[in-house]
């Protein structure tokens, strides 16, 4: 071992006795050898695992304990243009808890744990892995008013953990729109229509498009319309809540 690196690793450990890490969710102290940036046991356990019964598309759980995989009615009804969802759980919990902090409380040191979930999550749903990964963009406006998107955040964390390069730029939000909270299912897909455009096209692509929730999915099905549109020959969502 280089002498940096052990002095790195000594200033490390005394670091960690002066200021010892802490749990970012309820800020106990972490039991020695936790990785910095992680979440106790207690706050890990109270995560949600994705349900035993869901559509195998869009993730979306059923109210039942008994295993299944039938696509479910929206699915059928309207076949989405995305592949599958792959979800880290139902959107509750301490999971619900973590987004929110991570989202409107502007605690970014959350994003390298979520993130790492979310790249567990696209790993565990098998297949090959996509090729670029475009992160659902925010109006201007509105990443004015937050300071960053949620979405490139975590984007960037899923590209490193899974070796994709990630396209900060290429999907645009063009229109402002109003905030989908409240509205029912025909309003947040009119609210959508013509509000995202693409800036060179994705011919032949393998595209992860992330976001950090999805509920109705009416944003996630209109990205994933006009990528395809753009030429992307498949595109799957990766999301940490489903709800
Ligand atoms: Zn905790
Ligand atoms: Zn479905």
């Amino acid at each position: 071992m280089g002498v940096w690196r052990h002095a790195w690793r000594e200033l490390r450990a005394c670091c960690d006795l002066l200021l010892p890490p802490a749990c970012l969710l309820c800020g106990e102290r972490l039991p020695a050898g936790t990785p910095a940036m992680e979440f106790c046991p207690t706050c890990r356990s109270g995560l949600p695992q994705p349900a035993v019964a869901r559509c195998p598309v869009c993730a979306v759980a059923y109210r039942t304990l008994i295993p299944a995989s039938h696509h479910c009615e929206a699915c059928l009804r309207q076949p989405p243009p995305f592949v599958k969802v792959h979800a880290v759980g139902p959107y509750a919990g301490t999971l619900q808890d973590a987004v929110q902090r991570f989202k409107y409380h502007g605690q970014l040191p959350l994003e390298r744990p979520l993130g790492t979930m979310l790249a567990e999550a696209v790993l565990a749903g098998g297949g090959s892995l996509p090729e670029l990964v475009i992160p659902v963009p925010l109006h201007q406006s509105r990443l004015r008013e937050r300071g960053y998107n949620q979405a490139l955040q975590l984007s960037r964390q899923v590209g490193s953990a899974l070796g994709i390069p990630v396209a900060p730029a290429l999907l645009h939000r063009v229109k402002a729109t109003a905030a989908q909270q409240g509205l029912d299912a025909v309003a947040r897909k009119s609210n959508l229509k013509g509000a995202f455009a693409v800036t060179r096209p994705f011919t032949g692509r393998r595209l992860l498009l992330v976001d950090d929730v999805m509920t109705t999915g009416a944003t996630v099905r209109e990205c994933a319309s006009v990528l395809c549109k753009a030429g992307a020959v498949s595109v799957e969502v990766a999301v940490l809540g489903r709800a």
